[in-house]
């Protein structure tokens, strides 16, 4: 098969995976002239898939081919598409070629599982070594790792990555068993677990002084939304489990799109968008607002609210807590009002030493002063408690309906 045909199935058939953000990569460079690429300067290449998905642009598979027949996935053994596989002499010509013409600044390489697991990360090792003990390749590469190989295989790839991940793809064993029976939560778990032993340990080594050493700096995950009956508090748990035992840099969250000949056993249904989005906002919370997850979701709440983002809906459920006073709250309590994020929190810590916040001030630091005002105090507004006891305040912030088009 010729290579552009290859490229344009392996290509298209890696599109699903979302986990492929290189934040926190350490900056490689050819600087010096010697060497080729580079992961700095205007940063990894992205591109839009038709769906809204943000996808890097060399992202391929290294085959289709899979002998796991995972319901949701395209490439599963019982999917009826057309099949290829590059060999990885191909994907470095490719990446080079690619690189070259400034089309991208690193490589997303994932692959179906052909003979086995070890067979499988084997191939995905050998494109990264040619890259960089060959042609000394300093740009981006994310590899895929299959948490069924030995772990020194996975180590070795972490070698010669900036960023490696292991797709748990569903939050539950139960949700394995039914859509991806092959797949196995405590051998993933147990994979991520080495992983992070790995990865702590070169941090020491480069705090300790070894500039040099190349090894990934950090492990991501994805999972699928809306394929199963998972609920958001079922994503949430593992989300904390995850962030909190594997240091995982991010979990992506990626809503499940129908895909061609689907198994019958997955929901007819436009991908999730909306429902993926408010997980991240809710994942965000829990990373950086010091949220817990019980704060965000309750056995009788299992779902995010789609009409209102979640620390909006937080705030509204704990009205007793409001309203807030600006020029005394604690940075905990600020971040926790609704409107105010991270920068703007640290921003009026800082104003506040100097004056008496107004919502002038507020609006400078281009607060959103419809959302903020029901659940602050300033030096020149005091909210109308009738309005933050009211059952109006939600009314107030939900989406405005839409006219539906009759034609
Ligand atoms: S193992 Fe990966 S490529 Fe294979 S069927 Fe499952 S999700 Fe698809």
């Amino acid at each position: 098969m010729e290579l552009q045909s290859k490229l344009a199935i392996l290509a298209d058939a890696a599109k699903y995976d979302a986990s492929c953000a290189s934040s926190g990569a350490v900056r490689g460079d050819s600087l010096n002239g010697t060497g080729v690429g580079s992961t700095g300067g205007a940063g990894i290449c992205h591109s839009y898939a038709p769906d809204g998905r943000c996808i890097s642009l060399l992202k391929l598979l290294l085959t289709n081919s899979c002998i796991y027949d995972c319901h949701y996935c395209i490439n599963r053994r019982s999917s009826n598409v057309r099949r290829a596989a590059f060999t990885a002499e191909e994907v470095v010509k490719l990446t080079l070629d690619f690189y070259k013409r400034n089309y991208i600044e690193g490589l997303f390489l994932s692959s179906g599982i052909i003979r086995n697991a070890d067979h499988t990360m084997e191939q995905v090792i050998a494109v990264a070594r040619t890259l960089r003990e060959v042609h000394d390749f300093r740009g981006y590469i994310h590899l895929k790792t299959i948490p069924e190989a030995s772990a020194e295989l996975i180590e070795t790839a972490a070698r010669y990555a900036d960023r490696i991940s292991i797709n748990l793809e569903l939050p539950t064993q139960k949700s394995l068993d039914l859509l991806a029976p092959e797949k196995s939560l405590t051998r993933t778990r147990l994979a991520m677990g080495k992983i992070r032993h790995k990865l702590d340990e070169a941090h020491d080594r480069r705090k300790n002084g070894d500039k040099k050493l190349r090894h990934a700096t950090g492990q991501s995950t994805q999972v699928i939304v809306g394929a199963d009956a998972s609920t958001d508090a079922d994503f949430l748990a593992r989300s904390d489990d995850l962030y909190g035992n594997f240091k995982m840099r991010r979990v992506y969250y990626s809503a499940f799109s129908p895909i061609p000949e689907p198994s019958k056993i997955l929901p007819l249904k436009a991908p999730p968008l909306i429902r993926e989005h408010r997980l991240y906002q809710a994942d965000w919370l829990m990373r950086f607002y010091g949220f817990k997850t019980s704060e965000i979701l309750t056995p009788e709440m299992p779902n995010l609210d789609l009409d209102l983002d979640p620390k909006l809906a937080w705030a509204l459920r704990n009205r007793q807590d409001f309203p807030v006073d600006i020029q005394t709250a604690g940075r905990e309590i600020l971040l926790r009002v609704p409107g105010l994020g991270v920068r703007n929190a640290d921003r009026i810590i800082h104003i506040r030493r100097h004056t008496r916040i107004r919502l002038t001030d507020l609006a400078r630091l281009r607060v959103s002063l419809s959302k903020v005002q029901p659940f602050i105090i300033t030096a020149d507004h005091h909210p109308n408690s009738m309005l933050l006891d009211s059952d109006k305040l939600r009314a107030r912030f939900l989406p405005k309906p839409v006219q539906l088009e009759l034609f």
